[in-house]
């Protein structure tokens, strides 16, 4: 570790990612912990200088198929008001966006089939019309003719996150998927032609430094163009709700590695780094992420997207600006893919 946390900067991208020089940095404290956010922040202003790139998301329906012990969101759930936004509601929130100068338009759901795909095309094809640069989608695994529809009406990017490389995890915590499919969908993406993106959860039960430093070793497996971790967020409505939450030091010395590892990847700081302790955002940013999403859902539904708890941090405009000079960066559009 000590060798490894001196290494200057440009010697840090010659580092060979083992599972157990990740394991120790997913760890890492003190002065080790500041030399690895440093590393990640350097990384970061070699690919993009100090560009911080906005996102919008659109959350267009919180019906779900799927039985997530971790996600409140999930099947189970009789408790939460379920809604599916119209179209008019997001095309609405989609121009309030453009509207704001943010071209990256993000729509997400839960796996919810009876959002069905010619609407999805509609809303893509409609955005692309109103000058959006990037559609990306998030809702979940769908099958291949859609995916293609998608791409054919203007979506170029999409997620699907790995959730954790560990096989077994994620048997327990996604009853009825696998890991590999899981992949196998995301794979198949990129073979259609989407830009990628992956990313995992930090502090499942269960989960271990070494379950983490797997993680970032499948990024890099995977390539993805866009990765993220977010802190595991106990929702009182899931069966995992009484785990404690993630380790917050851990998730942003994931988001360094992941910048390291993973290079020009877009990576966001995620609002539930903020939910569950403010100020942990910014230290996102000054972790090497370089991405934030403003949430467009509309106010009266927005409450009832939640996936873990309520309260939580709701993105606007006013927020990104305060923490983008605060991390001495700059917001600005998506980079061209
Ligand atoms: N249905 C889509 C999918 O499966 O990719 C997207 C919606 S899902 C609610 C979005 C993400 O929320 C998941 O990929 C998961 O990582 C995250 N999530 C859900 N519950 C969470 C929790 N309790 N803590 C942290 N992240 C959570």
């Amino acid at each position: 570790m000590e060798g490894v946390m001196k290494l200057s900067t440009s010697a840090a991208r010659r580092v060979q990612f083992s599972q157990d020089a990740l394991r120790r940095w997913v760890a890492a404290q003190g002065t080790n912990q500041a030399e690895l956010q440093e590393m990640a922040r350097l990384e970061r202003q070699r690919h993009y200088g100090n560009r911080l790139f906005l996102r919008a998301v659109v959350e267009i329906s919180n019906h779900c198929d799927c039985s997530c012990l971790y996600c409140g969101m999930r099947r189970q759930n009789g408790a939460l008001d379920r809604y599916r936004l119209t179209h008019e509601e997001i095309m609405e929130a989609i121009g309030k966006a453009l509207d704001l100068g943010i071209r990256t338009i993000m729509l997400q759901s839960g796996e919810d089939p009876s959002f069905e795909a010619d609407a999805v095309c509609r809303i893509c094809s409609e955005t692309r019309k109103m000058g959006a640069q990037n559609v990306i989608l998030c809702l979940g695994m769908r099958p291949l003719e859609q995916y293609q529809a998608f791409l054919a009406a203007g979506a170029n990017k999409y997620i699907l996150k790995h959730e954790t490389a560990n096989p077994v995890l994620f048997a327990k915590a996604k009853p009825g998927i696998t890991l590999f499919a899981r992949l196998h969908h995301l794979l198949n993406l990129r073979r259609l032609g989407f830009a990628i993106g992956t990313g995992c959860i930090c502090g499942l039960p269960g989960q271990t430094d070494e379950d983490l430093a797997d993680d970032v070793l499948l990024m890099r497996r995977i390539r993805p163009d866009m990765s993220s971790v977010s802190p595991f967020v106990p929702s009182d409505d899931s069966p995992y709700g009484k785990h404690p939450q993630g380790d917050l030091e851990r998730t942003i010395n994931l988001m360094a590695i992941m910048r390291l590892a993973l290079g020009a990847a877009l990576i966001p700081s995620v609002s539930a780094l903020d939910t569950l302790s403010p100020g942990f955002q910014l230290r996102g940013l000054n972790s090497g992420a370089n991405v934030m999403t403003l949430n467009m859902t509309p106010r009266n539904k927005r409450n009832n997207y939640l996936i873990y708890k309520e309260g939580r941090r709701i993105v606007d405009l006013d927020h990104v600006q305060r923490l983008a000079e605060q991390a001495h960066l700059e917001p600005a559009s998506f980079p061209e893919s």
